[in-house]
């Protein structure tokens, strides 16, 4: 249990750095540091260097929790967010995505958000609510919009609750809240699950479909990023190679 929650909490800091589909090759090196934190078989990473001799990379990860986050993320050493945002993205306060559309879709068809049960989930687009609350048992509470620009068809599972405004035909604006974010239906943690479809059905990546940014740490929080990265950084030399 312990060695499956550190490899998923791994994998999903490699995932922006690295196509996981493929193994580790020769000459990979992984060093890490990380904690336990409550609920069992639970931690934390706090650090993180990956260093590949084949693929000529070398990069490093640090968990830290600016001053008016919600949330600890995962910096690189200039203080910049490992994951990428999507850009008036459906979800603002989220802790990490855990999970990425997979290349076919075959695996997972969307993009998970790790989202506090009750988190606000807006309309990334101008859009008409097209659906709610269809194939409750596996999606949970759900709500689908068609966004009128392009087309696409964007759903919205496992939510806590759809807005009681928020009902089939009604068109809402970029950045209206529709929902709450849950754990319903099919679902072992608090998420969103949000997932694309092209109006020829094809499903697309999010992370391709918006445009996205990583964002810095600045001023105060940078400097006291920069401060505790130093600290990481001497435990990570300080262990055995
Ligand atoms: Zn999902």
């Amino acid at each position: 249990r312990e060695a499956d929650t550190l490899a998923a909490q791994l994998s999903r800091i490699l995932v922006w750095w690295l196509d996981l589909r493929r193994d580790l090759l020769p000459g990979d090196r992984l060093q890490l540091l990380y904690e336990p934190v409550p609920g069992p078989g639970e931690f934390r990473v706090l650090a993180l260097v990956f260093s590949s001799e084949s693929r000529g990379l070398s990069r490093r990860a640090y968990y830290f929790k600016a001053e008016r986050a919600t949330y600890g993320r995962y910096y690189d050493e200039q203080g910049q967010e490992v994951e990428k945002r999507i850009e008036n993205g459906p979800i603002q306060e989220y802790e990490q995505v855990t999970e990425l559309m997979d290349a076919s879709g075959r695996r997972h068809r969307g993009v998970d958000f790790k989202a506090d049960v009750g988190t606000s989930v807006t309309a990334p687009f101008r859009a008409a609510i097209t659906r709610v609350n269809w194939h409750t048992r596996g999606n949970g509470n759900c709500l689908e919009l068609r966004y009128l620009d392009s087309g696409v068809s964007a759903l919205f599972l496992h939510l806590d609750e759809v807005l009681p405004e928020s009902r089939p035909g009604k068109i809402v604006e970029a950045g209206t809240v529709i929902a709450r974010s849950g754990n319903t239906g099919r679902s072992t943690a608090p998420h969103l699950h949000y997932e694309l479809h092209a109006p020829d059905g094809r499903l697309l990546n999010p992370f391709e479909f918006h445009p996205t940014a990583r964002r810095s740490l600045e001023d105060t929080d940078l400097a006291a990023f920069q401060r505790l990265r130093k600290r990481l950084d001497q435990s990570l030399s300080a262990g055995v190679n």
